[in-house]
């Protein structure tokens, strides 16, 4: 039979967020078309209570906190100490985890010190005729595999989108669990946020606008335009509540003087970037070659903006290609929005 642990850290205010709610609910679903299978929680932070009442009345048995303020800080450390401490209470032979920064920097440790293994990244946990599985996929999205291992225990985090965040009632018994933790040699004096420019990652927008290096090439005119790009392509986005990518030439600019303000390496879409899952994409003075163009494989409408009628987007990759001048077209589309 097996035993669930559903791990997780907790948030600054001792709650679990959404990510860790749907790893939650993944555990709970597996134990429950396991049938039989034993389910608890296992929890660290500096205060694990507000966490354990959220997972009230979704199947576990009981919540295993480690309370301790030197968790309120994520450190390998110290999570490892409390994860392990935790996994060693349940005699867990699956723990189950979110593919949150904090636990898959401790999960292959965690893996390590309790002699088991570790698949991270799984979107899908199956109960194959009381057979545990996996799927997750490999090589950026090409590939899905359907994992299954007889070692435990085995650690498994679960990428956050795939279930519904689990919804408890409140309720639920919870029993401390002692961890001796390492003192730490390093002290967080605080906390700092990047630079106060716009949001242009949005995850949830209908639209993404891909910039490529053609806006911060010499134009018709025989001179740059970089600062005119960067205001109307940060207008656009104002307006049309888009989502910003860009191709690897115009992110890699910013070493090389002439470089949009709006952009940087975290916007890259493609082989070496981020593959997005907007509904529609537009890109303007962007080639659409192959490396770049592979990162809109989950967007089914696709336009874009090229002065060159023979770029690569003419070549099947884009339902609709404009072949005219961005800066006008940009001007123009702002206007009307
Ligand atoms: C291993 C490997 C991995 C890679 N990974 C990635 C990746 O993840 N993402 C990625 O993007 N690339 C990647 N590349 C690079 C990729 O092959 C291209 O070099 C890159 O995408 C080109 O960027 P670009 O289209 O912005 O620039 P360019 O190729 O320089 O194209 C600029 C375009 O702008 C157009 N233009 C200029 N002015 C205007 C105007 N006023 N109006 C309209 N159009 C205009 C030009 O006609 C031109 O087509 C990778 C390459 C390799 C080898």
């Amino acid at each position: 039979m097996e035993t669930i642990l559903y791990l997780s850290a907790t948030d600054a205010d001792g709650r679990l967020g959404r990510p860790s709610l749907e790893a939650a609910a993944a555990a709970a679903a597996l134990a429950k078309s396991l049938g039989g299978a034993r389910l608890l929680a296992g929890l660290f932070g500096a205060s694990t209570a507000p966490a354990a009442a959220q997972l009230g009345g979704a199947g576990f048995e009981k919540a295993l906190r480690v309370d301790d303020a030197q968790l309120a800080q994520g450190r390998y450390a110290t999570d490892a100490a409390a994860a392990f401490e935790l996994a060693k209470a349940a005699a867990a032979t699956l723990i189950i985890a979110p593919s949150s920064s904090r636990v898959q920097r401790v999960a292959a440790g965690l893996a390590q010190r309790l002699g088991g293994v570790v698949d991270t990244h799984a979107t899908e946990l199956l109960a194959d005729g009381g057979v545990v599985a996996l799927r997750r996929w490999f090589y950026r999205q090409r590939l899905q595999a359907k994992l299954s291992r007889t070692q435990r225990p085995w650690v498994i985090t679960v990428d956050a989108g795939i279930v519904l965040a689990l919804a408890g009632d409140g309720s639920m018994p919870t029993e401390a669990v002692m961890a001796a933790l390492p003192a730490s040699r390093t002290t967080v004096t605080g906390l700092r946020s990047p630079g106060g420019g716009p949001q242009t990652i949005r995850p949830e927008a209908a639209l993404l606008l891909v910039a490529g290096a053609g806006w911060c090439k010499k134009q018709a005119d025989g001179a740059l335009h970089v600062a005119e790009a960067d205001q109307l392509i940060l207008a656009f986005l104002d307006k049309a509540k888009a989502s910003l990518g860009g191709s690897k030439s115009v992110v890699d600019q910013q070493g090389e003087g002439a470089s949009l303000t709006c952009m940087s390496h975290v916007n890259q879409v493609g082989q070496t970037g981020s593959t997005p899952r907007h509904a529609k994409g537009l890109a303007t003075c962007c080639h659409g070659e192959e490396p770049h163009v592979v990162g809109w494989r989950f967007i089914n409408d696709r336009r874009a903006v090229n002065l060159n009628a023979g770029c690569g987007w003419a070549q099947g990759k884009a339902d609709v290609l404009y072949v005219a001048d961005a800066f006008q077209v940009m001007k123009e589309l702002n206007a009307i929005l």
